[in-house]
C-alpha cells in the first residue's frame, strides 16, 4: 500500500474547551515556534528517500488542537514546509484542510492559507446557541463563528465543513433543530456532527463524577441525530458516514482515506500514522516531542505491523461506516478472499437481524444499523 493522505497535528489552543481529550496545550508560553521547527524536521525526514510515495497523495489535513491558534507567520512556515513535499497540493482534485477556530483567523490568516494551496477549512462551530457554547466551554460566541464563515466565503474558500455537537447539557430537540437550520442556512458544503462522549482526564468527567452534569438520554440523542439526519438530507446534503454530510461533490477525501482504511502519514505530537502496514503514535508531551525530535528523525513511541487478519476487521468495521459500504470485489482485490469467507456468519447474523443490507458484492448498514453501529462493529472483530 501507498500513502494516500498526510495528516499535521498543531497540538496548541488558546483556550481548553471543557469535554475535549485530544493532545493539546494552552498555546500561552508554549515553545511554539521550537515546536514547528521539530514538526518541519519530522516531516522532511519522512519524506526524505520516500519520493515514490508523494504521487499517490490526494490529501493534507492540519488538525489539533488549533492550527489557527498559530500566528499567520507561524502557520505560514507549516504549511510551506509541508507542500514543498507535495508537489500535486497544486492539481485540481487534491484536498487541503485547515481546522480553524471561530474568532481565530482574520483576512490576512485566510488569505495566506489560501495563497498556499488551502482550499477547505474545518470550522469548529460546535453549536449556535451562545449558552451552550459557554456551557462546553467554548471560547466564540455563534456570530463569531457566522464572521468566520462569511470570511471565509469573502477570502475565497468555497469548500467549509463546520462541526456541531449534539447530546450536550441543557440542549433541547429545539435547540439543536436551530444549530441544524443555519448550518443550512449558512450555505456551507459539509457537515460533521457528533454526540457529546465524556473522555476521562476533561472537566466534564469531574463534573460527571460528582452528578454535576445531566446528560441527555439516550433516546433524545437518538432522536436528535434522525433529526439531523432528515433535515440534512432534506436539505441536499448525503449522509455519506455515519457522522459526516456533504453536498454533492464535497466528500471529505482525507476522512475517507481512514474509512477506507488506507495508509497516511501522520506528523506531530501525539499524531498517530499509518505506513507500510505499520500503525504508529508519535509521543504526545511537548517537551518530549521536540527533545526526542532533537536527537533523531522520528518522534514515534508505539507501533504495531497490522495483521492480514486485523486489516480485514478494520476494513470491514470502518467501510461499514460509509453509506456506499464495504465492496467485496474491493475486499478480495486486498486480501485475495470474499468478506463472506471470512466474516459470513456475522453478516448473516446481522442481516437477518435487520442492521446490514446487501446489494449485489456491496454490503452496508441499514438506517436501524447506523443507530446501532456499535453493535455491528464489534461483530467484526474476532478476538
Ligand atoms: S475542542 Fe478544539 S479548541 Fe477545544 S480544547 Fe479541544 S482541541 Fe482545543
Amino acid at each position: 500500500m501507498t500513502a494516500r493522505a498526510v495528516y499535521v497535528h498543531i497540538p496548541f489552543c488558546t483556550h481548553i474547551c471543557y469535554y475535549c481529550d485530544f493532545n493539546k496545550f494552552f498555546i500561552k508560553d508554549q515553545p511554539v515556534d521550537e515546536y514547528i521547527d521539530m514538526l518541519n524536521k519530522e516531516v522532511d525526514e519522512a519524506f526524505k528517500g520516500d519520493e515514490d510515495n508523494h504521487s499517490s497523495l490526494h490529501s493534507i489535513y492540519i488538525g489539533g488542537g488549533t492550527p489557527t491558534a498559530l500566528t499567520t507567520a507561524q502557520l505560514r512556515r507549516v504549511i510551506k514546509n509541508v507542500t514543498r513535499h507535495v508537489p500535486d497540493v497544486e492539481k485540481n482534485g487534491f484536498e487541503f484542510t485547515v481546522e480553524v477556530n471561530p474568532g481565530e483567523a482574520d483576512v490576512e490568516k485566510l488569505q495566506a492559507m489560501r495563497e498556499l494551496g488551502v482550499n477547505r477549512l474545518s470550522i469548529g462551530v460546535q453549536s449556535f446557541d451562545d449558552h451552550l457554547l459557554k456551557k462546553i466551554g467554548r471560547a466564540h460566541t455563534a456570530g463569531e463563528a457566522e464572521r468566520t464563515i462569511a470570511l471565509a466565503k469573502q477570502a475565497g474558500f468555497t469548500n467549509i465543513s463546520i462541526d456541531l455537537m449534539f447530546g450536550l447539557p441543557d440542549q433541547t430537540i429545539q435547540l439543536w433543530e436551530q444549530s441544524i437550520d443555519k448550518a443550512v442556512a449558512l450555505d456551507v458544503t459539509h457537515v460533521s456532527a457528533y454526540s457529546l462522549k465524556i473522555e476521562k482526564k476533561t472537566m466534564f468527567y469531574n463534573w460527571y463524577q460528582r452528578g454535576q452534569l445531566n446528560l441527555l438520554s439516550e433516546d433524545t440523542e437518538a432522536e436528535m441525530y434522525d433529526l439531523l439526519m432528515s433535515k440534512l438530507e432534506k436539505a441536499g446534503f448525503s449522509a455519506y458516514e455515519i457522522s459526516n454530510f456533504a453536498r454533492n461533490g464535497y466528500e471529505s477525501k482525507h476522512n475517507k482515506t481512514y474509512w477506507k482504511n488506507e495508509e497516511y502519514y501522520g506528523f506531530g505530537a501525539g499524531a498517530h500514522g499509518y505506513l507500510q502496514s505499520v500503525r504508529y503514535a508519535n509521543v504526545g508531551p511537548l517537551p518530549h516531542y521536540i527533545d526526542i525530535l532533537k536527537k533523531q528523525t522520528h518522534a514515534r513511541k508505539d507501533s504495531h505491523t497490522v495483521t492480514s487478519q486485523e486489516q480485514m476487521e478494520e476494513e470491514m468495521f470502518m467501510g461499514l461506516r460509509m453509506r456506499e459500504g464495504v465492496s467485496d470485489r474491493v475486499f478480495k482485490s486486498k486480501y485475495g478472499l470474499s468478506y463472506m469467507e471470512v466474516f459470513g456468519e456475522a453478516v448473516e447474523e446481522l442481516t437477518e437481524n435487520g442492521l446490514l443490507e446487501k446489494n449485489k458484492e456491496i454490503i452496508y448498514l441499514t438506517d436501524k444499523g447506523r443507530l446501532l453501529g456499535n453493535e455491528v462493529f464489534e461483530k467484526f472483530i474476532m478476538v
